[in-house]
């Protein structure tokens, strides 16, 4: 009854209920977790609406508020904690109508939420300019999406991850409220909504600051052993002058499992995959020839990325289902110390992949490391044995925001909350001890959200 009357207020805006469509919107890529795949199997939303408009999105908050329905926002759902997917049924938002460009200057650009990155970007380098950054999913992931539940990706090298000041000028957001407010967050505020799984608000514009266009080059370089693989990845990362937008370095296994690449990837080496700048090209190939690298491919840039990052994962995961990850960063004093003592007790289990990052203004690595999953025992050993190395564990094996240990959940983000969504609609479940639904978080999601992740949010 609630959602016909809801269903009748959306008035013209298109929306369907056909059970086919209903799957594919309540879904995203949790499944590259065995926990959350499991956890989350079976969770719908009643109804899937697609805005065209930021007034049609207004209209689709006061419903909401007025009918109670609970709601989650949707880019391309390619988040893969589960952001996505809808606990309590009510409504999925699909934010893709809203998907034009506002104004764009020299330095900065401002973007309705539902546009795809990759198709922003393109528009962006008619003009010599690009995103910062951008996650290996640019091609179909939304910029709200991005804000939303992503965190940092292909750029990231230069100019740290999304949450580091100054690499997201400011959100207008819909409130879910009987009579909607329209907010602007500029400065930090944007981070009460940044990476916050879409429980605060519709975001529906974007603003964000541009990085200069190179031409940049797909480049793989392999080399015998990972240990020097490694400390070239860091070595590139860190020499300001080599102009690089993309440092990622693989143990043996992980380059079998990149089927197109492997005319590049001969057997039993490690690899690191590269996006480096055409104009230090010959400086570049100095570093590699100071670690004893080979260089096995170097053209025009043709999607590279698209085997880096969370894609990573994906490939793995697609070439052996057996296959899980966990997702940890380096410390900050002598990364490399740390990965050479992680590789040597570990890297049989857990194979290394590392993204070499910015983070809050230093260069460390992001590790991504693939294993194949033999239940929580294992799990657990695994997180307090990086741990004992001093690398710090963000639990990617849970939906809760606050477990998930990207996101600090302080008092200020509550209250900011509880002030734009009163009656608790948005994506309701996520958040633990705010408002958890009936039963709560049970069985293997439970033990999940517990497990002891350090957690690496500044
Ligand atoms: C293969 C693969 C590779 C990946 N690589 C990266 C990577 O390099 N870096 C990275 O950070 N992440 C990565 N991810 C995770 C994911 O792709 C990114 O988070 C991506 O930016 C999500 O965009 P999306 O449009 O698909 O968002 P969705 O999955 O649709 O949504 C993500 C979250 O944001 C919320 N949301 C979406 N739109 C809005 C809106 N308009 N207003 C409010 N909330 C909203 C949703 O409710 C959800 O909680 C990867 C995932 C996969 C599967």
């Amino acid at each position: 009854m609630v959602l016909d009357s809801f269903i009748k207020d959306l008035g013209n805006i298109p929306h369907s209920r056909d059970a086919a469509a209903l799957r594919v919107k309540s879904a995203d890529f949790s499944w590259f977790s065995p926990i959350m795949s499991a956890a989350l199997a079976g969770r719908l939303a009643d109804v899937v609406v697609a805005p065209r408009s930021e007034e049609e999105v207004i209209r689709i908050a006061s419903a909401c508020a007025r009918h109670r329905v609970p709601l989650v926002a949707r880019g391309a759902g390619t988040g893969n904690f589960g952001q996505a997917v809808p606990l309590a049924g009510g409504a999925v938002v699909e934010m893709l109508g809203l998907e034009r460009i506002v104004w764009r200057k020299p330095g900065s650009v401002r973007a309705q939420a539902g546009i795809r990155l990759g198709v922003l970007d393109e528009e962006l380098k008619k003009y010599g300019r690009e995103l910062r950054m951008h996650p290996s999913t640019k091609r179909l992931a939304t910029l709200g999406g991005f804000v939303g539940g992503g965190h940092a990706g292909v750029g990231t090298v230069n100019w740290g991850i999304l949450r580091d000041r100054g690499n997201l000028l400011g959100l207008r957001v819909v409130t879910i409220e009987e009579t909607p407010r329209m907010l602007e967050l500029r400065g930090d505020d944007v981070n009460h909504v940044h990476h916050a799984y879409g429980v605060n608000g519709l975001v529906t514009e974007v603003e964000l600051p541009l990085a200069p266009a190179y031409e940049w080059l797909d480049t793989i370089v392999v080399f015998d052993d990972f240990e020097r693989a490694a400390a070239f990845g860091l070595a590139l990362a860190t020499h300001d002058g080599l102009l690089k937008k993309l440092v990622s370095v693989h143990a043996w296994p992980i380059p079998g499992y990149f089927k197109p690449l492997q005319p590049y990837l001969p057997p039993g080496k490690a690899a690191a995959l590269l996006m480096i700048g055409a104009e230090t090209r010959e400086a570049s190939e100095a570093l590699v020839r100071d670690f004893g690298g080979e260089i096995t491919q170097c053209v025009p840039q043709a999607g590279l990325y698209e085997f880096t990052w969370g894609h990573t994962t994906m490939h793995a995961l697609r070439a052996d289902r057996s296959l899980t990850y966990l997702v940890c960063i380096f410390p900050r004093e002598d990364p490399l110390g740390a990965i050479r003592r992680v590789h040597a007790k570990l890297g049989a289990e857990a194979y290394l992949h590392l993204e070499y990052k910015r983070f809050n203004g230093y260069v460390t690595a992001e590790g991504v490391p693939v294993f194949r999953y033999q239940g929580f025992e294992q799990m657990t050993r695994l997180y307090k044995a990086f741990e004992a190395e001093g690398v710090r564990i963000a639990n990617a094996h849970t939906f809760l925001l606050q477990n998930g240990g990207m996101k600090d959940l302080d008092e200020a983000q509550i209250a900011f909350k509880r002030a734009v969504d009163p009656h608790l609609l948005m994506n309701p479940g996520k958040i633990a001890g705010l408002d958890d639904l009936p039963g709560g978080v049970s069985g293997a999601a439970l033990e999940a959200a517990q497990l002891p992740a350090s957690g690496w949010a500044y």
